[in-house]
């Protein structure tokens, strides 16, 4: 038996994360702010900062990423096309597009009137000095017209080229659905695009096999750079964020999932690791989409016609953590800035917010840019945002782990309450874990 075979995926990424972030920590103690130093090995200087750093953990981290993309458009498109077509009849797909961005909005609603109930009682931004700002380059948020407008693609390969997700789904959601009515070319087509979205799940089984080290390679990378100087003085605004972060995920997720469905969390959560440990170390729902897809399909038992438009759609509009950071960060601002919010004001932050999670892309970051658009819904310098930047990275790869078990969870209640589930699956502690190693005996 391999040692592949004994220690399951789970504990292989585990393992390699912490081993990069020990190998960051070495790495920053070593160079200790002296970016040119080097190690003298037998005669030999290398320079550790090019060598590893900026070479080895640079390169390795984004071809991990680069081919978790490489996988997004693929996927989401073949996925959604089956999906779609799929459907026994058209009318269920409004109805699982209302409960599906229904479900989003609420819970998204949810998670930042959390967020604004403990940062109101905590008051992280209370004697915070202003000038601990760092520069932060305002870049224009888009309106809510441009939003909505930006949801219809006018030319769909131009797109995929773009990577613009609720173009695609819109897309994929209209060619399916044509595809549907089509008779037998469409039935053909069917076939066809079943198989792709078969080989594209299989490409994505064998990418998973290689997140330890991808993940690894990022956290060597992250570790060597961050600082963790400003947490310090940030402590009670970072605090604040990441023990709701953390309840939302746990307590919150679990509720309404136990309340809607009646499914025990406790399994959800388990069968969730892999998927939100992706989001933890890519700081991107959109990077973890295939991961995603592939836990709520496979091991938590969604039928595809569900978890083809839930997940992708989930990973582009609904973002929990994110709506959490903006709600302390909301609040944050204003204490330090001295300014006084009213009611109308707190309910303005939760519209504002949870339109912005639509806008907010899921790659890393992006949160903070919509923040800007919160802030000035309730007239709030924008420039505050610089406060809390030299926190964000931690609390980013956090917030994309609430994103992402989200995403899931609403998809096993649509999924649940659509007859799109396989209870068995859910049930089976090893459902899926057989596909996540992957034989290459028979290419041979
Ligand atoms: N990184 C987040 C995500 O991909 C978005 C954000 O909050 O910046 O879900």
């Amino acid at each position: 038996m391999s040692n592949n075979k004994k220690m399951g995926l789970t504990a292989r990424i585990v393992v390699g994360m912490a081993a990069g972030i020990l190998v960051g920590f070495l790495f920053k103690a070593i160079l200790s702010g002296q970016d040119e130093r080097e190690l003298v090995f037998f005669g030999l200087s290398i320079p550790l900062k090019a060598l590893f750093v900026d070479g080895v953990f640079h390169v390795g981290g984004e071809i991990f990423i680069a081919s978790l993309k490489m996988l997004v458009v693929p996927l989401v498109f073949v996925s959604l096309v089956c999906g779609t077509c799929s459907l026994s009849d058209t009318s269920s797909l409004g109805r699982l597009g209302g409960k599906t961005i229904g479900l989003y909005l609420i819970t998204t609603a949810v998670a930042i009137s959390l967020a604004m109930t403990a940062a109101l009682l905590i008051g992280p931004g209370k004697g915070v000095d202003m000038q601990s700002a760092a520069r932060f380059d305002v870049s224009e948020a888009p309106s809510l017209a441009q939003v909505f407008i930006n949801i219809f693609p006018s030319n769909p390969i131009a797109s995929m080229a773009q990577g613009n997700m609720l173009q695609i789904i819109v897309f994929a959601v209209l060619f399916g659905l044509a595809m549907a009515l089509s008779g037998k070319p469409g039935e053909r087509l069917a076939a066809v695009f079943t198989d792709l979205s078969d080989v594209i799940m299989k490409l994505v089984t064998i990418l998973m096999n290689l997140a330890p080290y991808g993940v690894f390679f990022l956290m060597a990378k992250l570790f060597t750079t961050l600082g963790f100087e400003t947490i310090a003085s940030l402590a009670k605004y970072f605090g604040v964020v990441l023990t709701v972060l953390i309840f939302h995920g746990l307590v919150s997720y679990s509720v309404i999932l136990k309340l809607l469905t009646g499914l025990n969390p406790l399994i959800f959560l388990r069968k969730m690791r892999d998927a939100a440990l992706f989001g933890f170390s890519t700081s991107s729902s959109n990077a973890t989409m295939p991961v995603t897809m592939e836990t709520v399909t496979k091991k938590l038992g969604v039928k595809n016609s569900v978890a083809s438009f839930t997940v992708p759609l989930g990973a582009t509009i609904n973002m929990d953590g994110t709506a959490i950071m903006q709600g302390v960060a909301t609040i944050f601002i204003a204490q330090v800035f001295l300014v006084d919010l009213t009611m109308g004001d707190y309910l303005m932050v939760i519209l504002t917010a949870t339109l912005a999670s639509i806008g907010t892309a899921g790659v890393p970051g992006v949160g903070l840019i919509m923040l800007a658009m919160v802030l000035q819904q309730v007239g709030l310098p924008v420039e505050g945002i610089a406060l809390i930047i030299g926190v964000d990275r931690l609390l980013d790869m956090t917030r994309t782990a609430v994103n992402v078990t989200g995403d899931a969870m609403v998809s096993c209640i649509v999924g649940k309450s659509e007859q799109q589930f396989d209870q068995a699956v859910f049930d089976d502690a090893n459902a899926g874990v057989k596909d996540e190693s992957v034989d290459f005996h028979h290419l041979r």
